[in-house]
C-alpha cells in the first residue's frame, strides 16, 4: 500500500499548488489526477500549430508574495508581469481602457443620472449592510433605478440563468458589477478621492492600485507553465498518480481506495472543486444542484496580427450579441506565426439544449461579423476558422447553495475531523486559491 501524509485530490493550478507547499513543508505527498496529464483548466488545446488557452487565463492581482511564490515553483524564467490591458464594448464603442462596461458610451445624460441616483441611494443606505436574497437583488442595489434594466439584460446574456434564480454570490464572478466608469479619467479620479465614492466609482486600474501583477508565461501558452508544475512536483518529490480515479474512503483506517491501488494518508486535501469533492465523497449532488454550470462555445479564428486592436481581451456588454468576449491572444502570448498571422478566440455562452451546441460552426459568419463590429479586429476576413465547445466553463451558484454547503462541510467535519480540508465553495480566481491556501497554512 502506497503512504502519505497528504493524500491531494485533483492535478488542477490549486491542486499543484497545494501538493507543493505540503512537501516544501516536509510532508510525504500524493497527488491523484484522473485524466491522463496534470494541469486542469489551464491545460491549453492544441490547434494547427497554435496553442490555445481556454479562454483568457491569467494569474492576475497576484501580490509581490505570491510572485516570489510562483518564481520558486516554476523558476525564475517562466512568467513575467504583462500588465492589465482590457477592453469593454457597449453601445457601439470600444473602450480600450477597462473590462467592466462604460456607462458613459450610453450619453453623460443617463451617465450622470445613473451616478445621480446611485450616490443618493447609497447615502440613504450608509451605515446599513443591506440583505441580498438573490442576484438580482444586488443588480438592483449595484445599479439603483436607472442602470438596474441595462445590468438585468448583461445578467441574462452572462450568466444565462433568471437573476431571481443565482445566489447573489454570483456577483463576485462577472465583471459588469462593482465599481462604474460613468466619467473620464481625471473626474473619477477627483471624486475617488472621497472614500464613499470610491466604493462605487472606477478609474483606470493602473493609477489606482500598481502594487498588483498580472503573470502570464513568457512568449508562449500555458503549457509552459504546466510543464513547469511537473516539474515542480518531481523535485519536491510529490508522487503523482495519473489516470486514477477514487473509488472511496475508509476514513476509519485513514485509506483512500483509488484505480491505482489502496492509498494510506494522514490528511486528504481536496483540490477539486466542491461539487466534485461531494460526488466523490458521499456520491451526492446537493451542492451540484444548487449550481448553474454555464457551457461555451470558443471560436477561433486566425487573423493577421497587425489587424488586431491591442486589449487582451474586450468584453463584449452588447445584450443582442452571442460573444461575451474576445481574447487577443496574439497580443500577450507572442503566438504570431512567422506569416503574420495569429489568433483570436471569441466566447459564446450557451445552453446545452441549444441546436448550436450541435453545430457550433453554423453562427461563424455572425460571430466574426460582432468581433469585427466591436472593433477588436479590423480584418475583412479570417483565414481559417474553429470552433470548440467547451461543456463547463464558470460555475455559478444558484440561491439556495450555501445551505448544501454547510450542510455538506458538517457532514465532513463529523465524518473526517482535522484529516480532510475541503475547496473553498465560493472562489473562482487562481489568487483567490493561492489565498485560500495561506489561509490554511499549505502554503506560507
Ligand atoms: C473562461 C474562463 C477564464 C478564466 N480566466 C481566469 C483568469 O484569467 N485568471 C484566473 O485566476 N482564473 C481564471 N479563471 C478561473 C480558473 O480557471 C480557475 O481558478 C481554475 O481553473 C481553478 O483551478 P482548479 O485547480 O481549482 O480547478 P481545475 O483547473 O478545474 O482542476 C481540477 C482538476 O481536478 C481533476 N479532477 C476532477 N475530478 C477528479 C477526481 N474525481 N479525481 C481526480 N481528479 C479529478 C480534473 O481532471 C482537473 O485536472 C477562468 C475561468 C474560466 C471559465
Amino acid at each position: 500500500m502506497v503512504r502519505c501524509d497528504a493524500l491531494v485530490v485533483g492535478g488542477g493550478f490549486k491542486s499543484i499548488a497545494a501538493a507543493w507547499g505540503l512537501a516544501r513543508q516536509g510532508q510525504s505527498v500524493v497527488l491523484v489526477e484522473q485524466s491522463a496529464k496534470i494541469g486542469g483548466f489551464l491545460s491549453p488545446i492544441h490547434w494547427d500549430g497554435y496553442w490555445i488557452d481556454k479562454g483568457p487565463q491569467f494569474f492576475d492581482n497576484f501580490e509581490a508574495q505570491d510572485v516570489d511564490m510562483m518564481s520558486e515553483m516554476l523558476g525564475p524564467d517562466v512568467m513575467q508581469d504583462i500588465g492589465f490591458e482590457y477592453g469593454s464594448f457597449m453601445a457601439g464603442k470600444l473602450n480600450s481602457d477597462f473590462a467592466i462596461p462604460d456607462w458613459q458610451s450610453l450619453g453623460d445624460d443617463v451617465a450622470s443620472n445613473a451616478f445621480q441616483s446611485l450616490f443618493a441611494q447609497r447615502l440613504a443606505a450608509s451605515g446599513s449592510s443591506p440583505a441580498f436574497k438573490s442576484l438580482d437583488d444586488v443588480l438592483m442595489f449595484d445599479g439603483g433605478p436607472v442602470l438596474y434594466p441595462h445590468l438585468k439584460k448583461l445578467a441574462k446574456k452572462f450568466v444565462r440563468r433568471d437573476a431571481e434564480e443565482v445566489s447573489p454570490r454570483t456577483a463576485s464572478m462577472v465583471s459588469f458589477l462593482g465599481r462604474k466608469k460613468f466619467f473620464d479619467q481625471e473626474l473619477s479620479l477627483d471624486l475617488k478621492q472621497s472614500p464613499f465614492m470610491d466604493a462605487f466609482l472606477a478609474a483606470k486600474k493602473v493609477s489606482v492600485d500598481g502594487s498588483r501583477v498580472n503573470l502570464y508565461p513568457k512568449g508562449d501558452s500555458l503549457e509552459r507553465v504546466r510543464n513547469a508544475l511537473e516539474d515542480a512536483l518531481q523535485r519536491e518529490g510529490v508522487t503523482v498518480m495519473v489516470e486514477a480515479t477514487l473509488a472511496g474512503f475508509d476514513d476509519a483506517r485513514g485509506v483512500a481506495e483509488t484505480s491505482a491501488g489502496e492509498i494510506s494518508y494522514g490528511r486528504v486535501v481536496f483540490g477539486t472543486d466542491i461539487r466534485e469533492s461531494e460526488r466523490i465523497l458521499t456520491g451526492g449532488s446537493t451542492i451540484a444542484d444548487c449550481t448553474h454550470v454555464l457551457p461555451e462555445i470558443f471560436h477561433c479564428f486566425v487573423v493577421p496580427a497587425d489587424t488586431v486592436a491591442a486589449p487582451y481581451y474586450v468584453v463584449d456588454y452588447d445584450p443582442d450579441h452571442l460573444t461575451s468576449r474576445i481574447t487577443n491572444f496574439l497580443n500577450y502570448m507572442g503566438c504570431v506565426g512567422d506569416d503574420g498571422y495569429g489568433v483570436i478566440c471569441v466566447e459564446e455562452p450557451i445552453e446545452k439544449d441549444d441546436a448550436r451546441w450541435n453545430d457550433p460552426e453554423a453562427e461563424l459568419g455572425r460571430i466574426f461579423a460582432e468581433a469585427c463590429e466591436t472593433g477588436t479586429v479590423s480584418a475583412k476576413n479570417y483565414r481559417q476558422a474553429k470552433s470548440f465547445r467547451i461543456p463547463a466553463t464558470y460555475k455559478f451558484p444558484l440561491v439556495g447553495i450555501e445551505g448544501a454547503v454547510d450542510a455538506f462541510s458538517d457532514q465532513m467535519m463529523a465524518r473526517f475531523g482535522e484529516s480532510i480540508v475541503l475547496p473553498d465553495a465560493y472562489a473562482l480566481t487562481r489568487k483567490e486559491a493561492i489565498n485560500d491556501l495561506r489561509t490554511l497554512g499549505i502554503l506560507v
